[in-house]
């Protein structure tokens, strides 16, 4: 079998109907360049039943879902397969709640794996930014309405966002980042990790990214009440709805993983390239 591709889920199943189809997958994914034992990096060994890999230099066996994704999940390896198809599908998230209804499983266990996912899917985001980029910060949750500037009730979760535009103003890469508060020391390492610098930056007046100015090319235009970052300012009020229609709270230990899901989904659909889910 050649590698998922494309979101139709009747084609998904089809292709996965059970949890054997799911293991013989992961292990064709795994191991199509050959076998390196995880142990003791021998290249010798052989495929045994039930999709295992045995190493002949340290006699290890090893499991076609270890070190993934799917690795000792109790629920059944192809609804963690079709949770995770759904996660990284679907424009709009699905809940816990409705996930665990779905699938058979307790609302704790579908909480804890697609926290899981949810891990993983950050690890998907590499590319930093690199062109025409829009960053500002904003709040979640608490009260909103009526505030001017910055606010610092502690109820409210603070984040930073950064869109890669392309000059025509479509989106083309999205980072939300969960952040203390807005100053110079806790915006850095967010722009280190995720914006070159050869990017052209452009922000509200905040004074937090004045020192970053020796180092990134940014411009500070008045927001305009939002109006001069019209598509940042779409995503800010998206990512928010979206966080709303949680039945869960939503704690701030939390919140990134849920950032990290929503981005990679708008990254993935901007991208249009096929998709799979190893
Ligand atoms: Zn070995």
């Amino acid at each position: 079998m050649k590698e998922f591709k494309g979101q139709n889920i009747l084609n998904f199943v089809k292709e996965l109907p059970d949890d054997d189809a799911c293991k013989a997958y992961l292990a064709k994914i795994k191991w199509q360049d050959g076998f390196k034992c995880m142990k003791c990096v021998s290249e010798k060994g052989c495929l045994k039943q039930d999709y295992k890999y045995h190493c002949y230099g340290c006699q290890y066996v090893e499991g076609s879902t270890a070190n993934t994704l799917f690795y000792n999940v109790k629920f059944g390896l192809q609804k963690a397969f079709c949770i995770v198809f759904e996660m990284s599908t679907s424009s709009k998230s699905l809940s816990s709640v409705q996930v665990g209804k779905r699938y058979g499983i307790s609302q704790t266990t579908s909480w804890f794996y697609m926290q899981k996912v949810r891990t993983a899917l950050e690890i998907s985001q590499k590319y930093p930014l690199s062109e025409l980029v829009h960053v500002d910060e904003f709040t979640v949750g608490g009260k909103e309405e009526g505030k001017q500037g910055r606010s610092y009730d502690s109820k409210k979760k603070k984040a930073f966002i950064a869109v890669e535009l392309t000059y025509k103003q479509r989106v083309k890469r999205v980072y939300i980042k969960s952040i203390d508060d807005y100053s110079c020391k806790s915006l850095t390492p967010i722009f280190e990790e995720h914006i070159n610098t050869t990017a052209k930056i452009f922000t509200d007046k905040w004074r937090g990214y004045e020192p970053l100015k020796k180092v990134y090319d940014i411009t500070q235009v008045k927001s305009n009440k939002g109006k001069s970052f019209k598509t940042l300012h779409i995503i800010i009020h998206q990512t928010k709805s979206w966080l709303r229609t949680m039945p869960t709270h939503v704690s701030k230990k939390h919140i990134q993983k849920y950032f990290d899901e929503f981005c990679y989904r708008i990254n993935r659909l901007q991208s249009k390239e096929s998709y799979s889910i190893i």
